[in-house]
Parts: C-alpha cells; structure tokens; sequence
C-alpha cells in the first residue's frame, strides 16, 4: 500500500492539480470505452472486418455497383412470385358487397392447387408431415367448433384451457417428466424456444444476477435460437460441430460456458444434418456448472418418444437425464396436428414462471399471459388435443415405425450409389446428402425437373431429404432412389459442369465475404413474398 502511494506521490509530484484530474478521468473513461470495446457481441476481427466491409460500400463505384445488382435480383425475384401464381390477378382492395360462400371456396381452392409440387404424394421433404382426407376432415370439424374460442379467458372457455393442460401434461410424459414437470403450448417450434431462451435469461438474471447473458448453442442448433438471441439481446456463442458425426463438439462447448452463460443447447435431431448431439453429456456439462440445457426436439421429439417401441435404439435425451431443464418438441411435425402448434415443456414451475409476462399496473387489468401472444384461437389447440386422441400412443408408433422404416431404406440404398456421400448418421428422419465428384446442387436442380422439391444446405454444400408420414406411401422412395440413380449418371458424364439459376446464386452466396450483403438479397427476397403488382391502382390513378 505504502509503495503504491510513494508510488502515485512520485509520479504526480510536479503536476498541477487540473492535470492529476484530467489525466485521472481521462484514463478512467479511456479504460470503461476499451472495455466496452473489446466487450461485445462479436469479436474485435468480426467488427473490424464489417466496419471495412460498411466502408467499402460507401465508396461511389461500389455503392451503385450493389445497388444495381440488388435491384436486378429485386426485379427477379417479383418475376418469380408472379410466375409462380401463373399472373392471377391480385386482389388489392376489398371486394365492395362480399363474396359467397361458393365463390370463396372455389378461389382458395383455385390458390391451394397453384404450386408445382405434388406436397400430397411425397414429392418434398418435410413441409408436410402427414396428408389424409379423414384427417383433415377431423381437424377442420374441431377447428371450426372451436374456431371462436379464446384461453385468455378461460371463465368463459373452460374447456379449451383444460385441453391445453391435458396437451402439455401428455407431452410431459411421453418425455418422462415427473409430477414436477410442466409446460405451454405455443404456435411453432419457434416459440417454444423464444420463450425457454426468455425463462432462461430472466430466470439468470434472477437468481444469478446476470445481466450480459450469453447462450452456447451448436452450429448446427435450429436459427430460431439466434432470432430469440436478437429479439432478447441475448449474445449467442457458436460451438462447431465434428466434422466426421457432424454433432457438436463437447469440448469446445465446455470451453465456451463462462459466468455469463445462461444456457446450453442441444438439438434432437438438428435440422440440417439430422444428427443427434450428445445429450447426455451436454446434460452432464449443465449440471456440472449448474447451467440449464434445453434439449431442442422440435423435429425429432413425436418420432422418438415412440422409436424404443417401435424397435430403433435411441440414446437418453429428455427428462430421464438430470442436466435437461427444457424440451421443445412440435405437434404440428410429427404429432400430426395443423401448423400453429407446439409445446415447450420444462423439469419444474421455476423455470416456467419465468416464461410468463406479467404486468400488474395497467389499467386494462392485472395482465398475466403465458406465451407470446395475447389472445389465441381455441381452435389450434383443439385441433392438437384431437390429433394426439385421434391417433393414440398406438398410431404414433405405427407411423413412427413406417417413417424410420422408410428412411432407413432410402439411407442404404443412397449409401450403395457412387458418386454421393451422406453426411454424418441419419438419427431420425432426415438425410442429408453431398458429394466430392460434382457439385451436389445440381442433383437438387436435377430432382426439381422431376418434380422433387429437397432442402438446400451450406457451409458445406448439401441436400436434404426429411422423410414424413407422405413419404411412407407405397412406391414413393423408390421412385425418388430411382430418379436419384438416373440423374447421377447424367452428371457423372460431364461432373465438372457448373450449377446454374437460382441454385447457381445460393452456392455464390456462401462465397460473398461481405455477408451484409447476402442479408440484403434475403431482405429483397422476403419482400417479394409480399410483392402484388401496382397495376389496378395505376390504371385507377390515371
Ligand atoms: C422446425 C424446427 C424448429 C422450428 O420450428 P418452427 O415450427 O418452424 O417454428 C426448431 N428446431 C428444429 C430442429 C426444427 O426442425
């Protein structure tokens, strides 16, 4: 102490008094702005490198260069959503006296039958997980009976609130929870892991006092947990998965997890890859730092609950292990109900109340809800309580069994033709396919001509099929292995041949450095889903 004093004696001795305070406040604000500096979201290269990026597209000859590409894609892409209506014309006011009931259902019928796909039979991967009249029939019954109702007010609709308790607590024990365990139906995987990242970080800054809440995720982990990142402001640190099993890297996980961590993630499977993270040792991670895990089975959760019974051997993932504090699992996949639905489940009412949004003082009330949205239709849930009823624990296991049976098979047979390569080991029903001959997109581009509509990867360049109930449809995945095998030996004739339209512009996306401009073509492209021509307006203008 003495000598820090001598010390700080000596070296301000002769100063005078203004200086020893600018210098002090000086150096004091200098070490706060370093450290908020070198304290951020991405690293000091990252920022560095997008700040010469942002500057580069400053310059004149660079600015009207980007700026005339992207208005180039914009005009493409608009032609494209125009073509894929086939130039119906677009409603853009209200009709002025209504429509009837006939000549409504004849336009949505007209609009439903305008894709090129035949998504009934199989000819996409994932999308739709199950097509059947009856099905159909059964859930748009229950949806229209409930269509009106609303679980913000369960006094009047009592009944709507206890399906969404039977939904969640079914959920809670096909993933063996105990009586502790708990959840809420949400509208899509999405949410469901919106709202485990939101009880986490709340939970965190609770009970643990952190206030710059970081979340360790997989590469390979679903991107709604980066769109929860920046909704939340939650900083995400990416761990790279193994490139042989193409499942996350234990270690590199554990070297990520620092006092700021509020959660791991595992994904069961993860959506581009369709492989299995080790569960049970991201769990064992989570209890040894006492960090919660969330377990991400969006896709995989109904096909695994029943895989055990259906004979396929699947490792401890859910509730069984002590480490796993959440799971979102998608009815509106494998569970077969109409899109709109999910569950996110968690090991106790802890975690979930920090989910809920409560706000005491408003005058509109105490206003308490516990997902995202506000008001929600009956009808979604009623729908997800009559498919999980209409198929019992015994018509899941069937379709399960027909499902994993089925992408077993096409798994073999695509591993016996020469030329492609399958990424890491199928966990569940999805598989993802490259190659090291010829670029893999144009076995995409091939499929497309023949009418098959698959997933398109990157980072490295691969396809993907997700195998659903529609696929199970006697002769579908062999006319796919078939289409597969004809279209190999006309690449393999001229495998050097590039990759061409939009396929040709996804494979130079990967090469753009700058990635703020691949976020802008994205940008251009989202618009164009909403693009509608200006024609009757311009016409009325005039
Ligand atoms: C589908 C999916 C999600 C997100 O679900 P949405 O229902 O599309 O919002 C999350 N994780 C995985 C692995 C998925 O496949």
């Amino acid at each position: 102490m003495d000598t820090v004093k001598g010390f700080v004696n000596e070296t301000f001795k002769d100063k005078e008094p203004w200086k020893i305070v600018a210098i002090t406040t000086g150096s004091v604000l200098s070490a706060v702005w370093l450290w908020n500096f070198l304290d951020q979201d991405e690293s000091v290269v990252e920022r560095g490198k997008k700040k010469i990026f942002q500057l580069l597209r400053r310059l004149p000859l660079v600015r009207d260069k980007i700026k005339n590409e992207l208005d180039g894609m914009k005009c493409t892409f608009e032609r494209e959503s125009l073509k894929r209506v086939k130039d119906i014309d677009f409603v853009t006011k209200l009709p002025l006296n209504g429509l009837t009931h006939e000549e409504i259902l004849d336009a949505v019928k007209r609009l439903i039958k305008l894709g090129e796909f035949d998504w009934q039979h199989g000819r996409v991967s994932g999308a739709v997980y199950r097509h059947d009249e009856k099905l159909i029939k059964l859930m748009s019954d229950v949806y229209g009976i409930a269509s009106y109702t609303n679980p913000l007010h369960p006094d009047i609709f009592p009944g709507v609130c206890k399906m969404e308790a039977e939904v969640v607590r079914i959920s809670c024990r096909l993933f063996h929870g105990d009586e502790a365990s708990c959840g809420t139906m949400t509208t899509g995987g999405t949410e469901s892991i919106l709202l485990a990242c939101k009880a986490y970080r709340d939970y965190a800054k609770a009970v643990k006092g952190i206030t710059r809440p970081e979340m360790v995720v997989p590469s390979t982990a679903h991107s709604a947990f980066d769109k929860a990142a920046q909704y939340l402001k939650i900083r995400v640190r990416t761990v790279p998965i193994n490139p042989n099993s193409f499942t996350v890297k234990i270690n590199d996980m554990e070297r990520a997890i620092n006092k700021n961590t509020i959660m791991l993630v595992g994904s069961t499977p993860n959506f581009p890859y369709g492989t299995f993270d080790n569960i049970e040792a991201i769990s064992e991670l989570g209890v040894k730092y006492n960090i919660p895990v969330h377990v991400d089975a969006c896709l995989g959760g109904f096909l695994l609950c029943f895989m055990p019974d259906a004979g396929f051997s699947v490792p401890t993932f859910d509730f069984k292990l002590p480490g796993v504090t959440s799971i979102s699992a998608d009815t509106h996949k494998y569970g077969y109900s109409p899109k709109g639905s999910s569950v996110i489940l968690y090991r106790n009412t802890e975690y979930r109340h920090y989910q809920f949004t409560i706000t005491t003082d408003w005058p509109g009330g105490i206003y308490g809800s516990p997902t995202v949205n506000g008001s929600r239709t009956g009808g979604i849930i009623a729908a997800c309580w009559a498919s999980l009823m209409s198929f019992g624990y015994n018509g899941y296991l069937e379709s399960t069994k027909k499902i994993i049976e089925t992408t077993r098979y096409i798994e073999n047979e695509l591993r016996k033709i020469d030329g492609i390569f399958i990424l890491g080991t199928p966990a569940t029903s999805v598989i993802a396919l490259g190659s090291h001959q010829f670029h893999i997109y144009r076995l995409s581009e091939a499929l497309i001509t023949k009418g098959w509509n698959l997933n398109v990867l990157q980072f490295p360049s691969a396809i993907h099929l997700c195998v659903t109930h529609v696929h199970t449809q006697s002769g579908i995945a062999d006319e796919f292995l078939q289409d597969v095998r004809d279209i190999l030996i006309e690449i393999k004739k001229h495998p050097e041949d590039p990759v061409e339209g939009m396929f040709a512009m996804y494979g130079m996306s990967q090469t753009i450095a700058d990635r703020a401009v691949v976020e802008d073509l994205t940008r251009c492209f989202i618009d164009s889903m909403y693009f509608t021509p200006l024609k009757e307006i311009e016409e009325e203008m005039n």
